[in-house]
């Protein structure tokens, strides 16, 4: 954070670990510009002083220059510490901040003041609370709804694993669209996502569906970690099996020596490929490109993801 004497270390987990080879040159479709404009720093400003953070700094994300130009950031809620240690992410862990009572208030703040028409709320894995976080969820979305009732709302979730009924009250507060990332193929779950079990971020896609098939469904997977192309389409087909709608693939960068290396980078052409067998497969959407992000150009997706249920409503 801004102003710290002694920054903390993000990740104490991996501090000790032998780094890891780092692929430094990277090939030219994954370049982007430095955040310069007005709009980025205004959404910056906005955020400190709201004491709000988001997954576009704490993640590191290559498109923050883009994205807060237009004013689109993705609030993460719950704290800015998680309380596990995925090999990929650049969020910090160790033990989480006490839950700040005013958040909701001030996400709602927040957007109605960047005027959102659709904003994407995150959260850190809060393995130590009763309800995984969920209440927070639920709190957060019906501040939105009271100051912003147009803003259409996306989540983001942690996979809720162990929090009996916390899927439940989330649904129930009726976010327009629910995501969980599966992030990458079973076979790579012990090393990259070891806190987290594939068949319950699996069941936890087809649950939110079931309870009430009105909300959209939205996953995501990191390419470029070691997995082969036959396992990303058993993923594509077991999340055709849960009723999942839209469907994110992007390239995974490496975010510092300590975490997971990439093991290559996948080509524009590659990304084409999986495009059209996911939407062979009959996700209402699919966005796959490098630098496709879960929240990357959410509200324009969340548009086509609503023409595309009117079409097939329609039998177009
Ligand atoms: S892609 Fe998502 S996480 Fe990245 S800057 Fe844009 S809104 Fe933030």
């Amino acid at each position: 954070m801004d102003g710290d004497a002694t920054p903390r270390v993000r990740h104490p987990e991996k501090a000790h670990k032998p780094d890891n080879p780092v692929q430094r040159r990277k090939p030219d479709w994954i370049r982007v510009k430095a955040p310069v404009s007005k709009e980025y720093h205004e959404t910056r400003a906005l955020m400190r002083r709201l004491n709000l953070a988001t997954v576009c700094e704490e993640a590191a994300c290559p498109n923050i220059g883009e994205c807060w130009k237009q004013k689109h950031a993705t609030v993460m809620i719950l704290g800015s510490v998680c309380t596990r240690a995925c090999a990929f992410c650049n969020v910090a862990t160790g033990l989480p901040d006490k839950l700040d009572p005013h958040e909701p208030e001030h996400v709602g703040e927040a957007v109605a003041a960047l005027g959102m028409a659709h904003i994407v709320i995150t959260s850190v894995d809060r393995d130590d609370l009763d309800d995984g976080g969920a209440s927070q969820f639920v709190r957060v979305i019906q501040e939105i709804r009271k100051r912003s009732p147009k803003t259409t709302i996306e989540i983001l979730t942690p996979d809720f694993l162990r929090k009996e009924g916390a899927i439940e009250a989330v649904v129930a507060a009726r976010p327009d669209v629910f995501n969980h990332n599966l992030e990458t193929v079973p076979r790579l779950y012990p090393t990259i996502r070891p806190g987290a079990r594939y068949f319950h971020s699996l069941r936890l896609l087809d649950t939110v569906k079931r309870l009430d098939p009105s909300i959209f469904t939205k996953s995501g997977l990191m390419v470029g970690l070691g997995e082969d192309r036959n396992e990303i389409m058993q993923v594509m087909d077991d999340l055709r099996s849960a009723d999942v709608d839209f469907l994110t693939i992007g390239q995974y960068l490496q975010p510092t020596p300590k975490h997971a290396p990439v093991d290559r980078f996948v080509t524009p052409d590659e990304f084409e490929g999986y495009k059209t067998m996911a939407a062979g497969k009959g996700f209402l959407l699919v966005s796959a490109s490098p630098l496709t992000r879960s929240s990357y150009h959410a509200d324009a997706d969340f548009e086509r993801l609503r023409a595309a249920r009117n079409a097939k409503l329609a039998g177009r």
